[in-house]
């Protein structure tokens, strides 16, 4: 029986999405609940997300990136989020593990504005390695005065033992999967690179579930 997750009242909240669309598909209804209670919330994508679609000829990397940020930044603004706080650290998508030098700093910086909050980061033992890498990049950072979250991505509908669910209402749901799915580069949109990602139904469907699901992580 899944267990629910206590958010308690936090000053502020940081999302940290390793790609530009992780934010949503880990965290949009706590960051959607929290805006709506006047909380601070600010994001951080660690990656450009680049490797998406390495071989488009439709899509090169410049409009890719550009893309996807524009995703990011107006799927963030329908909740309230404005641009100005969503940061992006722009490092090479699917080779973090040789920028995590960057990567910390970067986090370091982002964490220096916000003091105390709740955080949510992907899980140490997500399938993705760049979700490891900032895993272990905000394990490292060791700031006592944050709650941390975990959140599961890779693979799309694991629920890991211990884990704390916000539940979504049929309406949430839809909004989520609204959201999800407006990430159109990742969404089937890009169609000249047989390499490229698109997320399944079954993925989107595992993404927007009735719950939104975090490990609490004891620093
Ligand atoms: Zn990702």
């Amino acid at each position: 029986m899944p267990v629910r997750l206590r958010v308690g009242a936090p000053r502020r909240l940081l999302v940290i999405a390793p790609h530009p669309d992780d934010e949503a598909i880990g965290a949009y209804m706590l960051m959607t609940r929290l805006r709506r209670r006047g909380v601070a919330v600010r994001v951080v994508v660690v990656t450009d997300g680049a490797a998406s679609h390495p071989n488009s000829l439709r899509w090169p990397r410049r409009r890719l990136v550009a893309e996807r940020r524009r995703e990011s930044r107006r799927t963030l603004r329908r909740i309230g989020v404005a641009a100005a706080a969503v940061t992006f650290l722009d490092l090479p998508d699917g080779r973090l593990n040789t920028h995590t030098a960057a990567a910390r700093r970067g986090l370091s910086h982002a964490l220096g504005h916000v003091g105390s909050a709740l955080i949510a980061a992907p899980a140490a033992s997500d399938d993705h390695p760049d979700h490891r890498t900032v895993a272990a990049c905000v394990a490292a950072l060791r700031r006592p005065n944050l709650r941390r979250l975990a959140y599961p991505v890779w693979p799309a509908g694991l629920r890991p033992a211990g884990a704390r669910c916000l539940f979504l209402t049929a309406q949430e749901r839809l909004a989520k999967r609204q959201a999800v799915r407006s990430y159109r580069t990742q969404a089937g949109r890009i169609m000249d690179d047989p390499a490229g990602f698109a997320m399944t139904r079954r993925q989107i469907s595992a993404f927007t579930r009735q719950q939104e699901v975090f490990v609490e992580v004891r620093q």
